[in-house]
């Protein structure tokens, strides 16, 4: 018994086509060594070859996806019982062979003027030779006006001469090429084929002919490029939709990373447009949001990108942002534009709003997926937070950025409502103890929020360029001032004004400057003008140029916050200065700590050997002075004398 199983087995493994033995479930129970080298499986045993079974003796085809391409089998199956279980023996032979000729010889059969490709045969030497109805069909030209002509005749132009170096390279190697080529029709328009040719060869060898098949695939690709549009479009507003949003995304993170710039994604919903769409129907929403689409798109950069992700879902990809605060700027102005009326198809005024969440590159998110999240949920926050306002995916951000913009708006509005002040600080002559100058220092008297100190407002001002504004009218105001204490019989002060750099450098402050001094009639060599080292700093020749100018007009100069910034004292020898403030930073540490001591000894020691006159800042007690004094410090401004007051406490303090 076991030796007719054993013989058995060595009949069927000497069997040039396949057996295999599977159990009832398909599983393999044997196969033979032909059958492992058809499937190309390695071994069967165990395997589900997914053969249908049939019951009886039935001969099927099936075929064979291979490692070495597509096969073709042969099948005949029957019941059989294998180790008293059973089971069904399959018969495999191989026929893709046969099937391949049978394919090969339809192909070839298949007659040339019937079929709906084009055909084109060319001598070795690519005249045509010959061609079928459908290159007439599709080309235009009739026999008659191709043949002895080369396929020249039918070139758009839109391809380089390397792309037919790359073709004729692949022919001549490979004796085939296949691929999409623009050709130009009789008419002159031009379509895109999808052509192979082939280099045909003789019984020799020697190669006779060209054959090329190609079909007209306009058709075709429009619809392609139609339905490439739909999947990355809104149907009703075209906007991209989130698809392209999310690929657009992550290209703009992959740029912003690279350029090290900012990115933001504002995620827009509408407020109530559910109630619109519900009382006045599906017609008027869609129409509300073209309307949309439309006010989103006007306001747009060039680099920004405008998405409807679905329902009332829109997002705004602001590529290049300054910071997150321009992005906050975006929102609001979103916001607004969004929150104008509509007028509707059917005439009717609506009003809707809409909330911003905003997420930002680089943040928390560094995936488009991440960043659209991030959005969605500052959205919601947005939403809940009580609607028409916008919320950054960071809370912080979002804080900061409304109260500037709340500042912003509201300063706008001070300056021209007039409600900056002028404070005045007294300056000390050490030796002497007289007050012989004061710094002018601007305040925000808001009726809402009381007295702003400048530290809250500046750097906003100087931001959105309203320093300019700012400084001039501190400048006409200090120096009106002045002159009036000059008509009261005052004895002459220095009267201190700050310019910002963004002012200095902007247009000709000498001009400026000159002008405020004519019309107030202020001496210019009273006036004093505190500038930053970073304001020298920024375009030093310029600088230089501008105080130049200054200095004619005879107004005196002082470097401010001396120590801040990067400059050496050798640096501003090349600038016309009168005056060296030394920041509060090092005056607050006197007589603490030594370093700090030592740093104003020196800038004192190097200040004189400048010839500049020395002031140190932020003097708050008797200790600082007096070491200041042994110093042989010209000047000081600090607390210990007064903070800024206005200026009829400043005269009082005068008189006292
Ligand atoms: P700054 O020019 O360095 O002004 C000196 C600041 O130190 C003033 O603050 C002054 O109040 C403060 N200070 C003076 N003595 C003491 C002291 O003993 N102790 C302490 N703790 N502080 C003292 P303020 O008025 O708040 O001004 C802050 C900054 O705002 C100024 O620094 C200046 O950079 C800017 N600023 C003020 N007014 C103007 C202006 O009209 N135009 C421009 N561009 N900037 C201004
Ligand atoms: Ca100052
Ligand atoms: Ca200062």
């Amino acid at each position: 018994m076991t030796e007719t199983l054993a013989n058995f087995e060595l009949i069927l493994a000497a069997i040039t086509d396949g057996i295999v033995v599977v159990d009832q479930r398909g599983t393999v129970l044997y196969a033979n060594a032909s059958a492992e080298q058809l499937f190309e499986r390695g071994a069967l045993l165990g395997c589900d070859l997914a053969i249908p079974l049939l019951p009886s003796d039935v001969s099927q085809e099936i075929n064979l996806i291979r490692r070495s391409g597509l096969g073709f089998a042969e099948l005949r199956s029957a019941p059989i019982t294998w180790k008293n279980q059973p089971a069904f023996v399959i018969g495999v032979r191989d026929i893709t062979e046969r099937k391949t000729d049978e394919l090969g010889l339809r192909q070839a059969s298949a007659v040339f003027d019937s079929t709906r490709e084009g055909l084109m045969v060319t001598d070795t030497a690519k005249r045509i030779v010959r061609i079928n109805p459908a290159f007439t069909e599709i080309t235009g030209y009739t026999a008659a006006e191709a043949l002895g002509k080369t396929p020249e005749i039918l070139r758009s132009g839109h391809q380089s001469q390397d792309f037919y170096k790359a073709m004729w390279g692949s022919i001549a190697s490979t004796g085939h090429w296949q691929g999409e080529i623009w050709n130009r029709r009789k008419s002159g328009e031009i379509y895109p084929e999808l052509m192979s040719i082939d280099a045909v060869k003789d019984e020799a060898g020697v190669l006779s002919n060209y054959v090329s098949v190609f079909s007209d695939i306009s058709k075709l690709k429009q619809t392609q490029s139609e339905l490439n549009f739909l999947a990355h479009h809104d149907p009703l507003t075209r906007l991209p939709n989130r698809l392209l949003l999310l690929s657009n995304l992550q290209h703009g993170i992959l740029r912003a990373q690279r350029d090290s710039k900012h990115l933001a994604l504002l995620m827009i919903d509408l407020d109530r447009f559910k109630d619109i769409n519900d009382s006045y129907g599906h017609l008027a929403g869609d129409d509300l949001l073209l309307q949309v689409a439309s006010r989103l798109l006007d306001r747009r950069r060039e680099m920004d990108t405008v998405c409807r992700l679905g329902g009332d879902e829109f997002t705004v990809l602001l590529e290049e942002v300054a910071d997150a605060e321009a992005a906050a700027h975006v929102a609001n102005e979103i916001i607004k534009v969004l929150s104008e009326p509509y007028r509707l198809l059917n005439g009717i005024e609506v009003h809707i709003g809409a909330s911003v969440g905003i997420s930002i590159f680089p943040g928390a998110g560094h995936t488009a997926e991440l960043m659209l999240q991030q959005a969605d949920s500052a959205l919601y926050q947005a939403k809940t937070e009580g609607r028409g306002r916008f919320v950054y995916f960071s809370e912080s951000l979002t804080r900061a950025a409304r109260e500037r913009i709340k500042i912003e708006a509201d300063l706008r509005r001070a300056i021209q409502q007039g409600e900056l002040r002028v404070y005045y600080q007294a300056q000390v002559e050490i030796a002497s103890g007289r007050i012989v100058g004061t710094e002018a220092l601007v305040r925000w008297q808001s009726p809402k929020d009381g007295l702003i100190m400048p530290d809250q407002f500046i750097h906003i001002a100087e931001a959105i360029g309203l320093i300019g504004v700012i400084d001039d009218w501190m400048l006409r105001e200090t120096c009106l001032q002045g002159q009036r204490w000059i008509a009261a019989g005052i004895p002459p002060l220095t009267l201190a004004v700050n310019l910002s750099a963004y002012q200095f450098l902007q247009g000709d402050i000498s001009h400026t400057v000159a002008q405020v001094l004519s019309d107030t009639g202020f001496p210019a060599k009273y006036l004093e003008l505190e500038l930053t080292e970073s304001a020298l700093m920024q375009r030093e020749t310029e600088a230089i140029q501008i105080l130049d100018r200054l200095r004619v007009i005879g107004v005196q100069l002082a470097i401010d916050d001396f120590g801040t910034g990067y400059s050496s004292l050798a640096y501003l020898k090349l600038f016309p200065l009168d005056i060296l403030k030394i920041d509060k930073r090092f005056i607050d540490d006197v007589p603490l700590h030594r370093d700090d001591m030592e740093i104003v000894a020196a800038i004192v020691a190097m200040g004189h050997s400048l010839r500049l006159k020395v002031l140190a800042e932020g003097v708050e007690n008797k200790k600082q002075l007096d070491y200041l004094k042994t110093l042989g410090c010209d000047l000081y401004q600090g607390y210990l004398t007064s903070p800024p007051v206005p200026a009829a406490e400043f005269q009082q303090l005068l008189m006292s």
